[in-house]
């Protein structure tokens, strides 16, 4: 086999969902890459991630979409419900539930053997990319990027008064997708890898610190009289579940400069009630691969950003306007009356 020697280097930061990906969708014929991760052991951490049509077909082109189905869960059903329980809505989903350590497993299990690894806390992109000789910086660094701050200064997420709190729920294997709706808070529970899996979100104040325990029972607190299956859950769960403040990113005009390109929740870091951070980290990571191969490096970030920016953009303004609609309470009577309207109609 003929053997071409790769003559650009993209420096990736970050190795979660987006960093490691676009690392395996890199041809390391074309392309030499470094993957510089601050904390590679967080990377799996979480528990499952919904996976979308969009994801999937990202996760093909990377070579690992059988591997990634055959770890994952598929719902039959999803749910949505009000508050007391009654049901909104009842359709049959294109789903799969992900583990997110399976899902880090497979992407790193998809990275060539060339990849270089760089375990450290990136401060400053450029001067790492200079003294590492890169041509384009990747910053694939998440919500808080430190990309994205040095590239466009004043660009610190936006902190929401929304806590985010999840865990795994053991027992019989589920197969529906449920969600529960109502002032101030959603609630939902999926298949997942010990039977199910639980999330909910709720506002919480607007502090930095967050404690785990006071997040939990702010959580039991809020859906006390919700239906009776949310209360059950927040009684079972204990101290162990993941609890985090969510952040946004900030409005961009772009995501390109010159020698860089954010992606994935660097770029469009959106609150996680739609359920597609992680499938668009995917697709960006395959576009920009592409666009690297094709443009080089180049122009790969203004063709990127011209393919994909936009839709990131309104997918984080969906989200929080999602999220809005699904937790309002004066206008709960209303949107519950269209969503039964569009379930006659669909
Ligand atoms: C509660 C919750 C539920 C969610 N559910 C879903 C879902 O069902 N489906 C879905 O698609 N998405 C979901 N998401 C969103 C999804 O988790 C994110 O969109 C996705 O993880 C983004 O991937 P990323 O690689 O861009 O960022 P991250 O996963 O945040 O990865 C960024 C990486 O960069 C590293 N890093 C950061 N700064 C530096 C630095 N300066 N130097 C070196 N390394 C650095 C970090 O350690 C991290 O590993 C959910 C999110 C939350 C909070």
């Amino acid at each position: 086999m003929e053997t071409v020697r790769p003559h650009e280097h993209v420096l990736v930061i970050g190795g979660g969902v987006a960093g490691l990906a676009t690392a395996a969708a890199l041809d390391p014929r074309r392309v030499r890459v470094t993957l510089v991760e601050e904390r590679p052991e967080r990377a799996g951490a979480g528990t499952v991630l919904a996976m979308w049509r969009g994801g999937r077909v990202a996760l093909d082109a990377i070579g690992v979409g059988e591997r990634v189905r055959s770890t994952s869960f598929p719902a039959d059903r999803a749910l949505l419900r009000d508050a007391t329980g009654r049901g909104l809505h009842d359709i049959a989903p294109s789903l799969w539930f992900t583990p997110r350590s399976e899902l880090v497993a497979a992407l790193e299990g998809a990275l060539p053997d060339s990849v270089t690894r760089l375990t450290r806390l990136v401060t400053d992109p450029r001067a790492l990319a200079t003294q590492l000789g890169a041509d384009l910086v990747v910053g694939a660094d998440g919500v808080r990027s430190a990309v994205r701050q040095h590239a466009w200064p004043g660009t610190a997420p936006v902190i929401t008064d929304w806590i985010a709190l999840r865990g795994h729920l053991p027992g019989p294997p589920e197969h529906t997708a449920t969600e529960w709706w109502g002032p101030g808070g959603l609630f939902g529970t999926t298949p997942g890898p010990q039977g199910a899996a639980w999330f909910c979100a709720v506002r919480g104040g607007r502090g930095t610190t967050l404690d785990p325990a006071d997040a939990l029972a702010l959580a039991r607190g809020h859906f006390a009289d919700w239906d009776p299956r949310t209360r059950e859950i927040l009684a079972a769960v204990g101290e162990q579940g993941d609890t985090q403040r969510i952040l946004l990113a900030p409005r961009l005009r772009t995501s390109a400069d010159d020698g860089l390109v954010l992606i994935g929740d660097a770029a469009h870091a959106m609150s996680p009630n739609l359920g597609r951070g992680a499938n668009e980290a995917l697709e960006d990571a395959v576009a920009l691969a592409a666009m690297i191969h094709r443009h080089g490096t180049k122009g790969a970030p203004h063709a990127f950003s011209r393919r994909r920016h936009l839709r990131g953009q309104v997918l984080r303004v969906a989200a929080s306007a999602g999220l809005r609609v699904a937790t309002t309470g004066h206008a709960a009577p209303a949107r519950d009356a269209l969503v039964r309207a569009v379930a006659i109609l669909a």
